[in-house]
């Protein structure tokens, strides 16, 4: 397990395709006060790991060199000693060398991989979630009990290398799965480990940067600028971004991750979020607490973490340097994940002869860190009558963060701190479950929830379209095209509705007027694919809007996946309309909005029984009389109206009471 270039001649190939792409260099910036670095951070300066209380280290083109010193920053070329070392590796093949001092090169890797996978079937799974632009598959080891089954247990992953020249996690992380896979059965924590949790380890998510001795992927991007970002870029979307990113994007939407972290170089820290939005400002999650907690359980259990210059050897993202697009906030404003960003090393492409030294200090604190999993509160959410899993909305009170668990088994981990909290369950159209829990010091406390259905929703009049067609509530149509069914992308059943097929500046509305008749709201699902809004201005080009009476109660831009809103409505005739509208130019996603499940306020829908108004004249008298003595007689009539005693028969003593009421 060498670096042997030898075999590499078809990549070093496509390497000669990617220096095309002209590559940044590395700098030394000097400044005088901390919060100078927000100006490289509002110039999009991709900022290198490295950073003192006056200077850091960044990766800039020409023009951009040319910038920052019109800004009076000091800023020079340094050398790069991780490309230094890369081309040194290339240069020298040492064949001879122990595979612990060396690095593996993509096909080592790869061999290393297959040969887990083969000689532990039982315990682990290796796949590829994807290629990279180069054409390199991105493997995860899945390493559990059940690999391949998605069990009641917690899903952690490991990723390392998404920087391609941060290269110290690549090598522990396979040092790591080595490690696991051999104890299991003979080591009672290994053992432990992979009966309790479903742990994924992800080596490389960058393997083109890593055959290049460079930061970016082959396209130039660096992949931890490239996820959506809750402050400058909030579309939880594929669209537009790398490969690799968008394979990890879809691993993680296909998994059910609950803590993770990714492995970088170039300092010596544990780093939280949030990455944004100012640099040197302090910018706490709601889970500020956990974080902390979780990063020092990796800093105190290594032996020299706090002499990275950071106190008690972690940082907040935002208040060392601001990062926008970085998968660590993603991972958790998105994912339900709490992920950390672990800088390992602060030579970021180290000799390979320190290797085994790293693995000695990083060893304890990995599995310290994969234990904090087990922390916590824990349940399954289930469904009181029929047992069936429940995608509930987890909140801790006091926390404003709430996470899902896994919708296929309904068992959600909410990682917490020690303490005592408040825990609720909800799921739309059930009534919400709450518990008092006490998290111990160490380990979970388990609290199952059974949801019993709301009796509101049992009762409501409920509009879900499963007949294919609109229902005769009246319902109206408006713009250049009509909504219509749809029985490709639904919420729940067979049909949902999606709005016309609209060209730029046109719009397309669905509503209808409904007598409410007492106090209630109105629910429904919507799911939008559209141009997002201006991600700067914050406006509003193609959207869905809805409204009540004409008014504009709210509307969606994006990619907005099925989501429940819900709005009061008092009683009385209203007016609701769903508006798709579209300005012109750009055109984006599906360019359409769907509607599903209208959970409708209470309405009117059957006349009173029993009312004697056999002909619906809003009057009573003779005429119905008359009527009725023909319904009895064998004549066609309305019984509803006929049964004026509510006996569900139409005879003689209902002409009696018809008479008689008509009389007083
Ligand atoms: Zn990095």
């Amino acid at each position: 397990m060498v670096y042997k270039i030898k075999r590499l001649f078809f990549i070093s190939l496509l390497f000669a395709v990617s220096v095309a792409i002209s590559e940044k260099k590395l700098v030394e910036i000097k400044f005088n006060d901390i919060t100078d670095v927000q100006k490289l951070v509002d110039l999009n300066i991709d900022l290198d790991h490295h950073r003192t209380f006056n200077s850091v280290h960044a990766f800039v083109s020409n023009g951009e060199f040319d910038i920052i010193s019109k800004l009076n920053f000091e800023i020079e070329y340094i050398p790069n000693q991780a490309r230094i070392y890369y081309e040194e590796l290339k240069e020298n093949t040492q064949n001879s060398r122990n595979p612990m001092e060396d690095y593996h090169n993509y096909v080592e890797l790869t061999d290393f991989l297959e040969d887990i996978a083969t000689n532990y079937p039982d315990i682990t799974h290796l796949k590829s979630i994807g290629q990279s632009v180069q054409g390199r598959e991105l493997w995860v080891m899945e390493i559990s009990d059940n690999p391949g089954t998605n069990e009641i247990e917690p899903e952690f992953k490991y990723v390392a290398n998404m920087h391609g020249d941060e290269t110290v996690g690549r090598e522990l992380s396979l040092y790591l799965i080595e490690w696991l896979v051999s104890g299991y059965g003979n080591n009672q924590r290994a053992t432990d480990l992979i009966n309790n949790t479903d742990i994924f380890i992800m080596p490389t998510m960058n393997p083109d940067g890593f055959e290049n001795g460079s930061r970016y992927n082959a396209n130039g991007v660096d992949l931890n600028r490239d996820f959506p970002d809750q402050f400058s870029d909030p579309n939880n979307t594929t669209m537009g971004r790398q490969p690799e990113t968008r394979a990890v994007m879809e691993w993680s939407w296909d998994q059910h991750f609950v803590l993770s972290a990714n492995m970088h170089t170039g300092a010596l820290v544990a780093n939280y979020p949030f990455d944004g939005p100012n640099s040197g400002v302090y910018s706490a999650s709601p889970d500020d607490d956990l974080f902390v907690h979780i990063s020092l359980a990796y800093a105190d259990a290594h032996p020299d973490m706090a002499s990275g210059g950071f106190s008690n050897g972690i940082t907040n993202g935002a208040q060392w340097y601001a990062v926008s697009g970085g998968m660590q906030d993603w991972n958790y404003v998105w994912e339900s994940d709490c992920d950390i960003t672990l800088e390992q090393n602060e030579v970021k492409f180290p000799n390979s002869n320190q290797l085994p030294g790293l693995w000695e200090d990083h060893r304890e604190p990995m599995l310290v860190y994969l234990e904090e999993v087990h922390d916590g509160v824990r349940g399954v959410i289930t469904d009181i009558d029929s047992g069936e899993p429940l995608n509930a909305n987890i909140s801790i009170q006091g926390i404003d963060h709430d996470i899902f668990p896994d919708p296929e088994n309904g068992d959600y981990y909410r990682l917490l701190t020690p303490g005592t909290y408040t825990i609720s369950a909800s799921v739309f159209g059930y009534l919400t479950e709450s518990a008092t829990v006490t998290v111990p010091i160490t380990g979970y406390v388990e609290q199952n929830f059974t949801l019993s259905l709301d009796p509101w929703l049992a009762e409501a009049e409920i509009e879900d379209f499963e007949e294919g067609i609109f229902s005769d509530l009246g319902w109206g149509f408006d713009g250049s095209a009509n909504w219509a069914t749809d029985n490709t992308v639904v919420f729940e059943g067979n049909y949902s509705v999606k709005s016309g097929n609209i060209n730029e500046n046109e719009e397309s509305s669905m509503s209808i007027e409904l007598d409410v008749i007492e106090d209630g709201q109105i629910s429904f699902y919507k799911k939008v694919s559209c141009e997002s809004t201006g991600s700067v201005t914050g406006n509003y080009y193609d959207y869905l809007a809805f409204f009540i009476d004409g008014v504009e109660i709210d509307k969606w831009a994006g990619e907005i996946d099925w989501s429940l809103e819900s709005f009061p409505v008092n009683a009385g005739i209203h007016t609701f309309k769903w508006l798709f509208i579209k300005d012109g130019g750009v055109t984006s996603g599906s360019d359409a909005a769907w509607v599903d499940y209208i959970v409708l306020p209470p309405i009117s829908t059957n006349e009173e029984c029993g009312s004697g108004d056999i002909n619906g004249d809003e009057i009573n008298n003779v005429l119905d009389v008359v009527l009725l003595v023909n319904c009895i007689l064998g004549s066609e009539c309305e019984t509803c109206q006929a049964d004026i005693n509510q006996d569900e028969t139409v005879n003689v003593l209902d002409v009696v009471l018809l008479v008689n009421s008509i009389l007083n």
